[in-house]
């Protein structure tokens, strides 16, 4: 990285709620429909149609805007903001410009030092999307473009930072904290690759102690955590060059190409539309009371930093265990229906962030759908605690319970895997071993204690994982210490 310029980010993220209909009508939001098959007069853009607000979007609005610590205005106007491309049918799209629904909020991320930060939110506004061009590239297909219209209308956030980002991680972290609160809250499904969560990357540089800011580009639609640091470190690298020549950054948008991991110019501040914004007149302006803010607010999910302070203090886990588990918030629920049904929590958060996760990676499949419920674990785990079964055992009666969904009572009664704690067997494979082994045995007693690895060992082995093996332990020395 230069050390002579210090660099400077802020992000547009664009949001993609999770209502089953789009933010002005009726029509259906749902991801892969055959085109144009989601579609009515309204999101079409035809003459005489008029625009009605989705109150589940502005629900959504406000939880996101609460959950970043924004105040949320009581009174909000959509605008118009005209442009012209074929994908937006009505030569306008419906926007929130000057009085946005959220202001001032601001997002606590960790530095790379483990320090904390506090990145500002400038505004949050809600805004439609618009249509996908598709272009074949088939020569069968020919010279054509076509439009898909099922995105548009499709209720966006814009969530709007301060430039308030030192560097490509810094970048990234907020961007992961945020996609992380947004899917917590359920207002958006994550899936980046789909473009549910997209980010427009503002990056500039000055030197050291110099007050204003450098002039900005804005790389548009970075579709990745990789791709966002890749473009930052890129772009931040092409504008030092271009001062150190002599040159002068130009305030323009730039394209990220993911195949070269480079930015290029897509157009100028000249080129720059005058989006013409005036308040849309087919919209009455957003009214939010402060009852139905407080409404939203008891209705609030716990959100990922205050579900760790609770896991550290009411199950005692280690900070570590309490970040990994509240990542997720499905994982975390797991880890607590397990727990509720009995598992003692430090085992169980290790076999949640152990072969839990291991297992489902395997398959991939998400937690909701792993066929060892938090019940069956707890049961398990039960029977570790009780002596029933060694640990060793219990993976074989996980991988058992994974493949077959029985009950951990009934894999060990029918494999017979109990453990064997009865110290007369255990002590009659012990006499076999060591008689089987005598070489091993006298240097043992010569005082060569690394063979007692050995025989420990060959006892477990010899009882196919089932003796305890503390006691194996015991009886070993107690024996060859004869
Ligand atoms: P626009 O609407 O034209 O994109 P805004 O003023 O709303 O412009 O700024 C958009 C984003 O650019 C914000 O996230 C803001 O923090 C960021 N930004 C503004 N100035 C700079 C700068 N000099 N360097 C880096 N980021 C900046
Ligand atoms: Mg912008
Ligand atoms: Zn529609």
């Amino acid at each position: 990285m230069n050390s002579k310029y210090e660099i400077v980010i802020g992000l547009e993220v664009h949001v993609q709620l999770t209502t089953a209909s789009k933010i002005f009508c009726g029509c259906s939001t749902r991801f892969g429909a055959s085109p144009n098959s989601q579609t009515c007069p309204v999101c079409l853009g035809l003459p005489g149609a008029l625009p009605v607000l989705n109150r589940r979007a502005v629900e959504m609005a406000i939880m996101a805007g609460l959950a970043t610590r924004c105040t949320i205005a009581e009174r909000s106007v959509f605008a118009r903001k005209n442009y012209f491309y074929p994908d937006l049918p009505k030569g306008y799209q419906i926007s929130q410009f000057e009085l946005p629904v959220c202001v001032h909020g601001r997002l606590e991320i960790e530095t790379e030092g483990g320090g904390k930060k506090s990145v500002g939110i400038t505004r949050i506004h809600m805004e439609e999307d618009a249509g996908k061009l598709l272009h074949p590239d088939s020569p069968a297909a020919g010279s054509v473009s076509y439009v898909d219209l099922n995105r548009a209308c499709t209720p966006l956030l814009e969530v709007v930072s301060e430039p308030d980002m030192r560097s490509s991680d810094e970048a990234v972290a907020y961007l992961k904290k945020l996609h992380q609160i947004v899917v917590y809250l359920g207002v958006c499904d994550g899936n980046m690759e789909e473009g549910s969560f997209r980010c427009d990357a503002n990056v500039s540089i000055r030197p050291w102690g110099q007050k204003e800011f450098g002039t900005r580009a804005e790389i548009k639609n970075v579709n990745s955590f990789r791709f966002v640091k890749q473009a930052i470190d890129y772009e931040v690298e092409r504008q030092a060059e271009l001062i150190e020549e002599g040159g002068k950054v130009v305030q323009e948008t730039r394209l990220f190409d993911p195949n070269t991991g480079m930015t290029r110019s897509m157009r100028g501040k000249e080129e720059a539309h005058d989006y013409r914004y005036f308040p849309d007149p087919d919209l009455v302006p957003l009214v939010i009371s402060p009852e139905w803010v407080e409404q939203v607010r008891l209705g609030l999910p716990e959100l990922p930093e205050a579900k760790i302070e609770r896991f550290v203090g009411e199950y005692a886990l280690p900070r570590y265990d309490a970040e990994v588990l509240s990542a997720d918030r499905a994982l975390a629920d797991y880890f607590e229906a397990a727990v509720a049904a009995g598992a003692n929590p430090k085992a169980g958060s290790n076999w949640v962030m152990g072969e839990v996760t291991r297992a489902l990676n395997a398959e991939g499949i998400d937690i909701e759908r792993s066929p060892v419920s938090p019940q069956m674990l707890a049961g398990m785990l039960r029977r570790i605690d009780d002596g029933t079964i060694s640990g060793k055992i219990a993976k074989t009666v996980f991988d058992e319970m994974w493949k077959s969904g029985k009950e951990a009572d009934a894999i060990i009664e029918e494999k017979g895997l109990k453990q064997v704690t009865d110290t007369g067997a255990i002590e009659a494979v012990i006499d076999e071993i060591l008689a089987a082994n005598p070489g091993q045995v006298e240097e043992y007693r010569s005082g060569k204690e690394k063979v007692f690895g050995f025989f420990v060992g060959q006892v477990m082995k010899a009882s196919k994982g089932k003796a305890n093996p503390a006691a194996v332990n015991e009886l070993l020395k107690k024996k060859l210490n004869m």
